[in-house]
């Protein structure tokens, strides 16, 4: 073998032995493998979800660049006001410009206590450079229309619609979230928790490894929105029988999950576990990431909890 081979192979051995080498530590502490797609399970939950409340999912094969583009939101016949994480749309009347700056100030209230809950929030640097856009409907019939553009058709009970859109490799984007015309500052449905809530669907779905995590329940979705905006899902209605309810099923009626789900977290703050078991149930079911966090068995939370229910007002 002349000199120049003998280098030659010597280059190849040590550059195949870096390569394993290099591979072996990048690899060591890598997460598990995720599924390559989205469960059929998940897909189902979603669907469901989005048929039985107010927030609506949509599956594509794959999203590109244009998804994100704030330029192609649905703009028609608005006037707009925007900061670096948020594009407030609303209509062109005195009252309702006064609306959009308290929207656009309570969203940026929710940002820091958002990344504190749920222990990262998703800004728009980190979803593409998209900026959330919040559409404020100036009548019902507005709301209607707006959704029907922004993502699709409106829940006439709801207070606020959040659109996502979920790509089967697990990117998601947010279309918008689009508020009723009820929703104002000191109504029932008060513009500022609603603007929490909202805001609390959207951060949630984004930490969710929907590749990964494949039991849900209705009531984390509700109980974890209604918990951080402090809301009036709260109330348990009247002559409630707690002994027919289990955090281990979602109820027969769906409106019953902002309640439980509340109360759930409620009791899991009291523990000083919420953190803890929020973050676990990111890419896990609640019913394994509980008691993995609360030092008690499902059995006893869901125990606890009904207990902890019958003491709220
Ligand atoms: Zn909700």
């Amino acid at each position: 073998m002349d000199n120049r081979k003998k280098w030659i192979l010597i280059g190849l051995v040590s550059f195949s032995f870096l390569s394993i080498l290099l591979t072996f530590i990048f690899n060591r502490d890598a997460p598990p493998v995720s599924a390559l797609e989205i469960p059929q399970s998940t897909i189902d939950f979603f669907k469901k979800l989005s048929d039985l409340g107010h927030v609506k999912f949509d599956f594509v094969d794959s999203l590109d660049v244009d998804n994100f583009d704030n330029d192609k939101d649905y703009a028609d016949n608005f006037k707009k006001i925007e900061d670096d994480n948020f594009i407030i749309y609303y209509r062109d009347k005195p009252k309702e410009k006064l609306r959009a700056k308290k929207t656009l100030e309570y969203a940026n209230q929710a940002v820091p206590d958002l990344d504190r809950f749920f222990g990262k929030y998703y800004y728009a640097r980190d979803v593409n450079n998209r900026k959330l856009p919040i559409y404020l409907a100036a009548s019902k019939s507005d709301f209607s229309e707006i959704a029907e553009k922004v993502g699709g058709t409106a829940v006439s009970w709801a207070a606020g619609i959040t659109f996502t859109t979920f790509s089967s490799d697990g990117t998601k984007v947010c279309e918008g979230i689009v508020l009723s015309s009820t929703v104002q500052d000191d109504s029932r449905t008060d513009l500022k928790k609603v603007v929490f809530h909202e805001l609390a669907h959207y951060n949630h779905f984004h930490c969710m490894n929907i590749l990964q995590k494949t039991e849900f329940m209705n009531w984390e979705v509700e109980g974890l929105a209604s918990f951080f905006a402090n809301d009036w899902n709260k109330e348990i209605p009247s002559f409630t029988q707690l002994s027919k309810y289990s955090l281990m099923k979602d109820p027969a009626n769906y409106t019953d999950s902002y309640w439980m789900g509340y109360h759930a977290f409620g009791l899991a703050s009291s523990k000083g576990r919420l953190k803890a078991i929020v973050e676990d149930s990111y890419s896990e079911s609640l019913l394994t990431a509980i008691p993995q966090n609360a030092g008690c068995s499902m059995d006893e939370f869901d125990q606890q909890w009904r207990n902890y229910c019958s003491t709220q007002d």
